[in-house]
């Protein structure tokens, strides 16, 4: 399989060259040549297999440089119940007839970005360890992202990471999962500032070219195709529970901010895998659920971005979202440039023509927001009538599912994260502490490892030349 970029750049490349790059160079994100077919005949063989089986055929299909007994080795160190809890990975847990949740945050971090990151972890150390190359990966973070890298990279050959966030403004619990790690190869700095600083950092040590180049500096943002492409198998995973529990028409509800779990939804889709709708799910922060319901994208700027009880989704700008739209546009590279390349930032937002908003339908997206009392009334009545606790966001998702579902169609909800990362929110809704599984009770009293820094640019460097 070859890889393209969305905005034309003309060069072939194959997985591994993608594999710890961000933007192409032409600034366009990068996606197969084409979506493989899997037929109704392939869908039934893969329906008996474990998830490491199942993720090693679909893998299969979009990396063909490396050698097959490898990458079954390296599926099969990552999806395991030691790791993920659970021999199904990802289970359903059913709520009512035609509506369950999926459950993707039963790994280290307790939130979905493990299921990608995870593989992530054991692709770089192998791929590094072809090409004889370190790499330093450096990150800033408001939570989930940053751990969730951290817990994938720890002790990994070749890879150090660097991870800024900002110095007490996360959570004592995801501060706490980050910060108590203790193995070498993880540096953990809190940056006085805010995490707009953070990034800023980041941003700016990245544009010293030559810097970068002598300290083999990384990232793995959430553009990354190997981490969209590991979410790709949950989804095959969920239809495949769903339907041998007699659903007909399956679809899924996504809590969504970088458009990076349900995009994998949208590829899934488009392999042929029979899912009904792709119901998107915003919380106050509704750039994508405008664009669905008018076709105008209009990112928004950090002062127009709102901090709410589901932190993970207050995104202002959508990362993934350009790969979706290459698709809708019929994989039209000049469009897609013409839409999100510098007129973009000139103009502030775009609006696709009727015949484009019209094409739309044909990729089964439906939309939908929630706010914070929505979140809180959502917490408490599942509770209440389940005796399930979920956590912000994915009862953004179930309280969007809810409103759209339709009469003989099986929402599956996807879990995005355990309650027990978010306790505040959940002691609001439900006046107890969140349940917290066994392996993160007491982290808060452990002993931590970290730098506390100046946000400024140069002390980060410094501090990245002395230990990468
Ligand atoms: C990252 C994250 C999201 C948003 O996912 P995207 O891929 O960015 O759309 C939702 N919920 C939780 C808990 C997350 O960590």
């Amino acid at each position: 399989m070859m890889y393209l970029s969305t905005r034309g750049d003309p060069t072939e490349r194959r997985f591994c060259d993608i594999l710890l790059e961000g933007l192409a160079p032409d600034g366009g994100l990068y996606l197969p040549l084409r979506y493989p077919r899997v037929d109704a005949a392939t869908l039934e063989r893969w329906r008996g297999l474990s998830y490491a089986g199942l993720a090693f055929e679909i893998l299969s299909l979009y990396i063909d440089d490396i050698p097959a007994a490898d990458l079954r080795a390296l599926v099969d160190r990552t999806y395991t119940e030691a790791v993920f809890g659970t021999p199904e990975i990802t289970p359903l847990k059913p709520l009512e007839p035609g509506l369950a949740l999926q459950a993707l945050s039963n790994g280290p971090t307790l939130a979905f970005k493990d299921m990608a990151m995870q593989l992530l972890g054991q692709l770089f150390e192998y791929e590094l360890g072809r090409r004889g190359e370190p790499l330093n990966i450096l990150g800033a973070t408001s939570g989930d992202t940053g751990s969730a890298a951290e817990y994938a990279m720890r002790g990994k050959r070749g890879v150090k990471v660097f991870m800024l966030s900002p110095h007490g403004r996360m959570s004592p619990f995801q501060q706490a999962q980050m910060f108590s790690l203790q193995d070498a190869n993880i540096h953990n700095l809190a940056v006085r500032g805010v995490f707009d600083d953070c990034q800023d950092i980041v941003k700016a040590v990245s544009a010293d070219l030559a810097f970068k180049r002598r300290h083999h500096i990384g990232t793995v943002n959430s553009i990354n195709w190997a981490r969209l492409l590991a979410q790709v198998v949950y989804y095959f995973a969920g239809w495949f529970q769903a339907t041998r529990d007699g659903a007909e028409r399956v679809s899924f509800a996504v809590p969504s901010g970088n458009f990076g779990n349900i995009c994998a939804g949208h590829v899934a889709r488009c392999m042929g895998l029979p899912i009904h709708r792709l119901v998107l799910a915003t919380n106050e922060n509704d750039v994508l659920d405008e664009f669905f319901r008018t076709g105008r994208y209009r990112p928004r700027g950090s002062a127009e971005t709102h901090e709410t009880s589901s932190p993970s989704m207050d995104i202002s700008k959508a990362s993934n979202f350009e790969r979706f739209v290459f698709d809708v546009l019929g994989r039209d590279a000049g469009r897609t440039r013409s839409l999100f390349g510098p007129a973009l930032a000139e103009r502030g937002e775009f609006v696709l023509a009727p015949q484009e908003f019209a094409r739309l339908a044909e990729f089964g997206f439906v939309s939908g927001r929630s706010t914070h009392a929505d979140r809180i009334a959502t917490i408490r009545a599942t509770h209440a009538t389940h005796g399930v606790t979920v956590d912000p966001h994915t009862a953004d998702g179930l309280k969007v599912a809810r409103e759209r579902r339709e009469p003989g169609e099986t929402m599956l909800v996807l879990e995005t994260a355990l309650p027990a990362k978010f306790a505040a929110t959940i002691v609001e809704a439900l006046g107890h502490e969140p349940a917290r599984p066994p392996a993160t009770v007491g982290i808060e009293a452990l002993p931590k490892r970290g730098e506390l820094v100046p946000a400024d640019v140069e002390t980060v460097k410094a501090y990245i030349a002395s230990h990468a």
